[in-house]
């Protein structure tokens, strides 16, 4: 069973029917493929949109969550898979830009039957589209949805490779050295002001790397209980007071738009690095931090680690963390070369990443060339 992709042309027959399924292709300008997904069994409703393919099989996480109307959700998604794309490019893992929701009402609607029809409906695309955990989505789901599919990274499965936190943070990590190495002229954390916003999955083991090289540090986080642990090694502040730290670099590690015009006017950093996806409220912002002469280092560059290390999941040798680690490196020489980028031209750092990520996909660079292998699925 399964449906051809369409690309995004103005055909009249945009709805294909499958079982209980109704793939409904939204033909959104600038995406290859968007399908509005329905099942009125299993009360599905979800999105999946695929981007851009050019550079390997559309991939990104599968959010779940109670949107205030399927317009938000469709804003939400199309940002989300667009945003893959460009991360996928920068960091050559051989991906194209995909991501998926599930709309819902109320939590308590995500049962295994709507698991699993999400599951279906991925299946039906035939790997067009591989999905992972995302917000609301951890691996708890993702093990529902894999019961329909083998199109699924990040398990916890010995021939997958799971929860992906200590590998983004690692990433962030060589992000941070490399945003002092612009600042500085050294790589040197010792005695640096490090300001943590958020201290979830990434930020527990990012905190580690940060303390035994030295750094001073100030974390927030809106659950109190998150940050007990580590009351004796860093200065704990209010979650509204973090943007006022004076320091090195605010690290923003909790939700997004959180780089806007309210913000930006306390922020006393000079620099920011962190792992939340989509900080800057829009990409004008990055130009007010730009005017502030705050160096930003864009978040879809330094928080690719976990994206890179499922890419070594789907080799056929199977995965392999040294390789995962080793290719994380390599957000240090990223940043650097988008630093210059943006200075030579004198544009954001943002606009720097994103024409390079452009300039990647055009000239095929980091394109997939080998067969993927779901090792996990493999009897
Ligand atoms: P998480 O959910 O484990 O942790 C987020 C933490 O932020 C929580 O402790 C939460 O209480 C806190 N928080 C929420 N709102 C806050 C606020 N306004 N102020 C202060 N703290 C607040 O998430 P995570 O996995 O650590 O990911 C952190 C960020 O990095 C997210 O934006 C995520 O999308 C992004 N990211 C994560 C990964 C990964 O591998 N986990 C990969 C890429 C990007």
């Amino acid at each position: 069973m399964s449906i051809e992709i369409q690309e995004n042309t103005k055909k009249k027959n945009n709805i294909k029917k499958y079982l209980d399924f109704t793939f409904e292709n939204l033909q959104i300008e600038g995406y290859e493929t968007v399908y509005k997904i329905t099942n009125e069994k299993t009360n599905l409703l979800a999105i999946i949109s695929i981007h851009d393919s050019t550079l390997g099989t559309a991939l990104g996480g599968t959010r779940i969550a109670a949107y205030k109307s399927f317009d938000e959700a469709l804003t939400d998604v199309l940002r989300l898979s667009k945003g893959m794309t460009y991360k996928s490019a920068m960091a050559e893992a051989g991906f194209g830009g995909g991501k998926s929701v599930i709309i819902i009402k109320d939590k308590k609607d995500v049962t295994e039957a709507l698991l699993k029809s999400f599951g279906e409906a991925v299946n039906i695309l035939e790997g067009k589209y591989i999905c992972a955990e995302d917000m609301g989505c951890s691996t708890k789901e993702v093990m529902q949805i894999h019961k329909k599919t083998k199109y699924v990274v990040g398990l916890p499965h010995e021939k997958s490779s799971g929860n992906p936190s200590k590998f983004t943070a690692w990433g962030v990590f060589k992000g941070i050295l490399a945003t002092l190495k612009k600042l500085y002229g050294s790589t040197s954390i010792k005695g640096k002001k490090i300001a943590i916003q958020g201290m979830g999955s990434v930020s527990h083991y990012l905190i580690e790397h940060l303390f035994w090289h030295g750094a001073e540090l100030i974390i927030s986080d809106i659950d109190e209980t998150k940050l007990k642990k580590f009351m004796n090694v860093a200065k704990i502040v209010k979650p509204e007071d973090i943007y006022k730290q004076e320091c090195d670099i605010f690290v923003p590690c909790a939700i997004g738009g959180i780089l806007n015009a309210e913000t930006i006017k306390d922020l006393k950093c000079k620099a920011i690095c962190g792992a939340a996806n989509n900080q800057l409220l829009d990409d004008s912002h990055c130009q007010i931090l730009k005017d502030k002469n705050i160096l930003y280092s864009p978040d879809f560059v330094v928080n690719a680690g976990g994206l890179i290390n499922v890419s070594f999941e789907l080799e056929k040798m199977g995965y392999c963390p040294i390789k995962s680690r080793d290719r994380i490196d390599n957000i240090y020489t990223s940043l650097l070369e988008i630093f210059k980028i943006a200075d030579e031209n004198n544009i954001t750092t943002n606009e720097a990443a994103i024409k390079l990520a452009q300039f990647k996909i055009k000239s095929g660079i980091g394109k997939r060339l080998e067969k993927l292998y779901f090792n996990h699925s493999e009897k």
